[in-house]
């Protein structure tokens, strides 16, 4: 297995899928595509798939600024 690197990109907020409770929330490249990884303190680490082309990190910094 090769090493999986990824670049961290911004800080978010977003809801833990299975609580809805708002947790901390990263935006990471990776091989390629941009993941949301989410950490909640009850169901730990999560990671979503947000978009597969890395170009869509343009519009990332609006896609942010409207969730505050
Ligand atoms: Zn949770």
């Amino acid at each position: 297995m090769p090493t999986r690197n990824y670049l961290f990109y911004a800080l978010t907020n977003s809801v833990c899928s299975q609580c809805l409770v708002k947790v901390e929330a990263k935006i990471i490249f990776q091989d390629g595509c941009v993941y949301l990884v989410k950490h909640c303190r009850t169901h730990g680490r999560e990671e979503v798939l947000i978009a597969d082309d890395i170009e869509y990190c343009d519009i990332l910094p609006t896609l942010i600024q409207s969730t505050e």
